[in-house]
């Protein structure tokens, strides 16, 4: 019913020319994946992503996008420029962001809504530190920024939003949640969504789990029922990796 979603998350890596051979030859390793296939790049390789991407069934992402139109806002990229370029997801509140560079419930909020008013697909990262998983808070966590992110948005607008589910002590570390762990949250985070929007707005919705997801623990962890998907970091910067995750 949910159709698979791998996205990458390039993070600060890869200039244009080196976008350009990663993309060369993720193509057709690819090309017959059953799982929908995104890439998000820096913003300065999107262009360059979409026209390589294009007629391909590789989608291209940014990793963020300013809550306003357009105005004072230095070093801030509109949702029409990302779209100009021919962005058609992007990656908000990832736990990068959140810790290094301020970013909040609300201004992942404002983010989200401003994403999607301008037919952006937006990716929506939640997760807690290792602190609150261990004193028991993931839940109280979770909770809090999935209500917060969401919050004024419509069933149809949920639509086209998906969930990254990144434990921030499994990012970039090497250490996943076991996949009982990571099914265990994203169910909690299902019926959140199941409160505020209704059963048929969160059965359909694809929350995907991020956190170190390589090729040698893909398979176990999209066996789990609520995990739809992943967002992935580290394994996206090679394409065979990337590859192997995306045909899990
Ligand atoms: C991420 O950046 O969203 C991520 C999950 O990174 P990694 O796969 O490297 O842990």
């Amino acid at each position: 019913m949910r159709k698979p979603i791998i996205a990458g998350n390039w993070k600060m890596n890869n200039t244009i020319a080196e976008a350009q051979k990663l993309i060369g030859e993720l193509k057709p390793l690819v090309a017959d994946a059953a799982a929908e296939v995104v890439i998000c790049v820096p913003y300065t390789a999107i262009q360059k992503a979409a026209e390589l991407t294009a007629g391909s069934n590789i989608a291209v992402g940014a990793e963020n996008v300013a809550w306003a139109d357009k105005g004072a806002f230095t070093g801030e990229i509109s949702a029409a420029m990302l779209k100009e370029v021919g962005a058609t997801y992007v990656i908000i509140g990832h736990s990068e962001r959140r810790q290094m560079f301020g970013e909040t419930d609300e201004t992942v909020r404002a983010r989200t809504a401003q994403a999607l008013k301008n037919g952006l697909k937006p990716i929506v990262c939640v997760g807690e530190l290792l602190s609150e998983r261990e004193s028991g808070k993931t839940e109280e966590v979770v909770r809090r920024q999935t209500e917060g992110a969401f919050a004024g948005l419509t069933a149809a607008d949920m639509e086209n939003v998906v969930i990254a589910y990144e434990p921030v002590w499994a990012i970039g570390t090497g250490k996943t949640a076991t996949a009982e762990q990571a099914n265990e949250t994203i169910a909690y985070i299902r019926s959140v969504v199941k409160n505020m929007f209704g059963a048929q707005v969160a059965n359909a919705l694809r929350i995907q789990y991020g956190g170190s997801m390589n090729p040698a623990n893909a398979t176990a962890l999209m066996a789990q029922p609520d995990i739809d998907g992943g967002l992935i970091g580290g394994a996206s910067l090679k394409a065979e990796d990337f590859a192997k995750v995306v045909k899990y």
